[in-house]
Parts: structure tokens; C-alpha cells; sequence
């Protein structure tokens, strides 16, 4: 079957873009695909339209684009509620449905496909088209350097001749992909850094980059969930409450990347901790999108509580929009590849379609 790509603007608020022109000439010169995109589909990038059309795509109106391609890429949401599209045309985006389920409802009205990459499972052959962990490595990396604007103190420890300048103290909240990136990050500056996680095999990544693993007994873990955390019993959360309150007490910067799939975000820093956190404190809030670790936390705001600073932010990518497009683009790339090699009732394309002919 001959593919019709096309590449639909993203809205003004993002800054990153989907599909690269490299990625465009590789698809081109490998398969059989036309690929149109949008009038100015890279300008946010500073990419002109004729480094598209010098690489073999046409660009076209959106309209034009929606009723002739029969594949869509986006990174966000590709049509407007009146916009009308021929059934069973296939879209390729990032749409967190089990949090926002919501916002299929308008693709299935117009009988469309829809695939979201975030749904992809966490497994080697679906690493290459990963976009979650492409986002959250850069996410928990900026958190660190987010965190350094809004702290008026030092990372590393300085020695003066005057006096000598303290290590910050870093606690970092949830030890997956985002989490370990910041821990990484921390270190670099110099910070001494701790970290939780409910899974007990995140205690052994932690180590290994030379932080410290807080470990609350009593966890429950699933197999089949995976790889991924679940919602934890009452007392347990009581204990993990207790001991992250504690660690507070002695920390400077907080990086809240702690996640459960489809859930709210579980609370692991209070009120009561933040009041207790010393002056200057910065807390980022990389899950303030599914409410946030910490219940201070406003989605896409600061919040001055005291002197800390809570900052909630779940796309910190987006002020990396030069590497976060590369990955989102060698991502989509690679899903598109596997998708035209292995037929889209393969499993891992089967896994990421969040709307397909049945559920229409
Ligand atoms: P995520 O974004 O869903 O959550 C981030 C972290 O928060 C997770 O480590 C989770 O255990 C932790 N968390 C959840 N509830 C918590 C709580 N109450 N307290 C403390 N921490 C809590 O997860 P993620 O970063 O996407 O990673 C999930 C898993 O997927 C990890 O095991 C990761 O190693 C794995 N993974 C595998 C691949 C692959 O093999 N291709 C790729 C990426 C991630």
C-alpha cells in the first residue's frame, strides 16, 4: 500500500517540531511515500519550507493535507473539532489517553485510526520509537537546570578563601527515565543526591550513579505491570510519607518525576514538608500535568509557598526543542519504518492504537 504522509503545524504553544527534514529524505529514498506538510510546518525550529521541499515533500494547506493523506503525523492534537476527515485516515501523535481519555472522543467520532506513541510497550524492539523516554531523559535533565535559575545558592561545594560554600542537597522523587537523568545531571553539578522510588529495582540504578537510595519496606509491586509502578496501600504510604518528610528537612531541591499510568500522580511531598524545607527550596513538579507529587503544585505556574519556589511543569522538553525534536523525529521515523515493514496489525503497532475500526 503507497503511504500518504502528512505533517500537520503544531499549535503556537509548541516549540517542538515532529518530523525533521533528514528523517523526510530517509523516508522518501527508502519507501514508497509522498509526504506532504504544512505551510511552514518548521518555522518554530527556523526550518524554512524549502528544506522540506528540497528533500522531496510537497507543502500544502491543512485542509488539502487532511483529506489526502492517509497517514497524519502530530505531536499534539491534529483537528479541530469541525474539521472533517475521511474515515479510517490514520493519526500518529502523543495523546496520554489513559489520563486524558477525553480527547479521542473527536477521532472517533469521524471514524479515524489512532495511534499514540506513549502507549508504545516498554520493551528492546519498541525502545527506538520510545517517545517517552526520548522526553523525559531531556525533561529530568532541564529540571536540573531549570532548578539552577530559581536557586540562589550553589551546586557543587566551593571553597573561598573567605569561607567555603555548601553542596545543595537534591532529592529526587520517582527513578525512572526522567528520575535518573536528573540524579545524573545533580551529580555532574555536584549536588549530594537522594532518591525514592517504590520499585526496588530502580534502588540498584540510583546506586549505580553514585546517589543514595531511600528504601521504604513494604512496597507492592506487579508483575504485570510492566515494569511500571502501582498505586501503594495506605500505611505504606503513611511510612513513605514519614521518611520523605524527614528527608525534607535537609533538602534543598526537589525533582518530582514520580508516575503511575493512567492515575493521578501519587502525593509524596505535603504541605507540612514544604513548610519544613530550608529557605530558598526549589521544588519542579515534572508530573504537575496528571496533579502532581507535591500538593502545593499548580500545573504550569509557580508557586511561592514561604521562600520555596514549586514550579510545575510537565513538558520541560519543549525548552529543548532543538534535541527533543531529533528524538521525537527519529521516533516517529522508526514507528512510520516498522509500520510499512510489518503491516499495521503488527503487535507493537497494535499496542500503541488507542482507536481503532472496532472501537469506533
Ligand atoms: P513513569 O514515568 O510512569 O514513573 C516515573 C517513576 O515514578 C517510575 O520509576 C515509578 O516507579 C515511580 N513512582 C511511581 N509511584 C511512585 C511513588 N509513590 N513513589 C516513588 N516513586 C514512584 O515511569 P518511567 O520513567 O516511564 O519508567 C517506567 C519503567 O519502564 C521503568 O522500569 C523503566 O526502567 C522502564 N523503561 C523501559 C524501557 C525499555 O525497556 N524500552 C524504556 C523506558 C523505560
Amino acid at each position: 500500500m503507497k503511504h500518504h504522509l502528512g505533517l500537520i503545524k503544531e499549535p503556537s504553544y509548541e516549540t517542538r517540531v515532529a518530523f525533521l527534514p533528514e528523517e523526510v529524505k530517509k523516508l522518501i529514498d527508502k519507501y514508497e511515500v509522498t509526504i506532504s506538510a504544512e505551510k511552514e510546518y518548521g518555522i518554530q525550529l527556523g526550518i524554512p519550507d524549502a528544506d522540506y521541499t528540497a528533500v522531496g515533500a510537497s507543502m500544502s494547506s491543512k485542509s488539502d493535507i487532511l483529506q489526502n493523506a492517509n497517514l497524519i503525523l502530530s505531536i499534539n492534537d491534529a483537528i479541530e473539532e469541525q474539521e472533517s476527515i475521511p474515515p479510517e485516515t490514520s493519526f500518529i501523535g502523543i495523546y496520554n489517553p489513559l489520563f486524558f481519555p477525553e480527547r479521542l472522543q473527536k477521532y472517533k467520532n469521524q471514524h479515524a485510526l489512532v495511534y499514540s506513541l506513549d502507549r508504545l510497550p516498554r520493551t528492546t524492539l519498541a525502545q527506538a520509537m520510545d517517545v517517552r523516554s526520548s522526553l523525559d531523559a531531556l525533561s529530568g535533565y532541564k529540571a536540573v537546570l531549570k532548578a539552577t535559575d530559581y536557586y540562589s545558592k550553589v551546586f557543587p561545594m566551593i571553597t573561598t578563601a573567605t569561607k567555603t560554600l555548601k553542596p545543595a542537597r537534591v532529592l529526587v522523587l520517582g527513578a525512572g527515565v526522567a528520575g535518573l537523568q536528573a540524579i545524573a545531571t545533580a551529580k555532574r553539578l555536584g549536588a549530594i543526591v537522594h532518591a525514592f522510588d517504590v520499585r526496588k529495582a530502580a534502588g540498584e540504578e540510583v546506586r549505580s550513579l553514585g546517589a543514595k537510595f531511600i528504601e521504604i519496606e513494604g512496597n507492592k509491586e506487579e508483575t504485570n505491570a510492566g515494569g511500571y509502578a502501582v498505586e501503594q496501600a495506605d500505611d505504606y504510604k503513611k511510612r513513605q510519607q514519614d521518611r520523605i518528610n524527614e528527608q525534607l528537612l535537609a533538602t534543598d531541591l526537589v525533582i518530582c518525576t514520580a508516575n503511575i499510568p493512567g492515575k493521578k500522580a501519587p502525593i509524596l511531598v505535603d504541605e507540612d514538608g514544604v513548610k519544613n524545607m530550608p529557605s530558598g527550596a526549589v521544588i519542579i513538579d515534572l508530573a504537575a500535568e496528571q496533579g502532581g507529587n507535591c500538593s502545593l503544585t499548580k500545573n504550569n505556574e509557580i508557586v511561592n509557598y514561604n521562600s520555596v519556589k514549586i514550579l510545575g511543569d510537565s513538558h520541560l522538553s519543549r525548552e529543548l526543542p532543538d534535541a527533543a525534536s531529533q528524538l521525537l523525529s527519529g521516533n516517529f521515523f522508526n514507528f512510520i519504518k516498522h509500520m510499512i515493514e510489518k503491516g499495521a496489525d503488527n503487535d507493537l503497532i497494535t499496542a500503541s492504537q488507542v482507536i481503532n475500526q472496532e472501537n469506533t
